[in-house]
């Protein structure tokens, strides 16, 4: 098939062939009026469903009023979207730097880290992800190959393993930077035990605990923030994807132990009141329709309807709606042929199908999902 963006995009992705136009909720239409339930929801982004009208319109009514205000100068939206973020954080979190992608978060949560500390050792998980940028890129265990050297001082230890932590803690570690749920690496959930074993380390040895909650934050995992599903609290929380309501936006939440990085950092963009705007009124609805139960409440109905004990499945991993289902083959042919069955699937590895649908998707199209991919995995040996 013949398409432009061929031709000019400088191209980092393997594509799928089909040309999306228009989205509405869970469902998503391509250029030939095709209907498609979107179980990717922009990578984990349109938790509040595609086109979300609350959202539509707070965008709309700040464009007409001001789009830009650097971080130099104080704004009304901005103002109120930080009481709103401090409001639903874990409660020892009451400070915010706002700015443009998960990316940018997680490199400041590094650079805050290092400012705190004083040191510049970290410590991350084999399979974590937390962007693409050489700082981000520095603390990713995979996509690094290429680009080394990268920044001096990052180490990874396997995931859900306290002792290999311990271990690997000495004088220069700055902080330990985890996931709640390693989305890219698979779908894998930090066990409660080790999670909060992890908070009494970095209490012990006076090392930072930096979460990454770039997928599982905003309601996604069943409560507003992974960690407090599983009750830990960490001295930095970095944020985005689901955050604005697919308006490109991150930010980190720091505790009073994080030392100010006054004149120290900064983001022309972050924090501009478009942005905050469509915050606030993604976590607005996010509040007013109790959509960290809706996804609790949904995961739980899928993993119901999902037949886990077909043969080609190796393992199913869920939280709220998260879902990682783990084949003994290859995902790409599954997800292809959900595709085929107008449904759109992520991988996550090579092994992975994940689903994570916008978080107001109904009970029938979650029943269609799962009979689909009952339908698909019975077809394979
Ligand atoms: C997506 C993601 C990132 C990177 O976010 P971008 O907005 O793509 O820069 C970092 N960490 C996690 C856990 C993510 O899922």
């Amino acid at each position: 098939m013949d398409r432009p963006e061929q031709q000019y995009a400088f191209e980092v992705y393997p594509k799928r062939d089909i040309v999306i136009t228009r989205g509405e909720g869970s469902t998503l239409w391509d250029d030939k009026g095709n209907e498609y339930i979107d179980c990717a929801a922009g990578i984990g982004v349109a938790s509040i469903g595609h086109a979300n009208p609350a959202v539509a319109k707070a965008i709309g009514d700040q464009a007409q009023r001001l789009i830009t205000c650097p971080g130099i100068f104080y704004n009304d939206t901005r103002a109120m979207l930080m009481k709103k973020l401090v409001g639903i954080a874990p409660d020892n979190l009451n400070r915010v730097f706002l700015c443009n992608s998960g990316t940018e978060a997680m490199e400041a949560a590094l650079k805050f880290a290092r400012i705190t500390s004083g040191k510049n050792g970290f410590i991350s998980a084999m399979r974590g992800f937390h962007g693409r940028s050489m700082g981000a890129l520095s603390a990713t265990f995979k996509y690094r190959q290429e680009f080394e050297p990268l920044i001096p001082g990052h180490s990874f230890v396997p995931f859900n393993k306290i002792d290999k932590l311990t271990a690997a803690v000495d004088d220069n570690t700055a902080a330990i930077v985890l996931e709640v749920v390693q989305g890219e690496g698979g779908v894998r959930l930090a066990d409660r035990e080790y999670l909060q074993q992890v908070r009494a380390l970095c209490d012990e040895r006076n090392v930072l605990l930096i979460l990454d909650e770039i997928q599982t934050g905003f309601a996604r995992t069943g409560s507003m923030f992974g960690c407090q599903t599983l009750g830990v609290s960490p001295d930095i929380m970095t944020v985005a994807k689901a955050m604005a309501g697919g308006f490109p936006m991150g930010a980190v939440l720091c505790s009073e132990k994080i030392t100010s990085a006054a004149g120290k950092h900064g983001s022309t963009f972050g924090g501009n009141p478009l942005a905050c705007a469509a915050a606030s009124a993604t976590i607005d609805f996010m509040l007013d329709n109790d959509l960290p139960t809706q996804a609790k409440t949904k995961g739980d109905y899928f993993m119901d309807k999902l037949d886990q004990s077909a043969s080609a499945i190796r393992e199913v991993r869920q939280l709220g709606l998260m879902i990682g289902i783990e084949l003994k083959t290859k995902s790409r042919p599954v997800i292809e042929k959900l595709m085929a069955h107008h449904i759109l699937a992520l991988p996550a590895g090579p092994t992975v199908v994940r689903l994570l649908p916008p978080l107001v998707i109904s009970e029938e199209e979650l029943d269609r999902v799962a009979s689909t991919l009952n339908q698909i995995l019975a077809g394979m040996p």
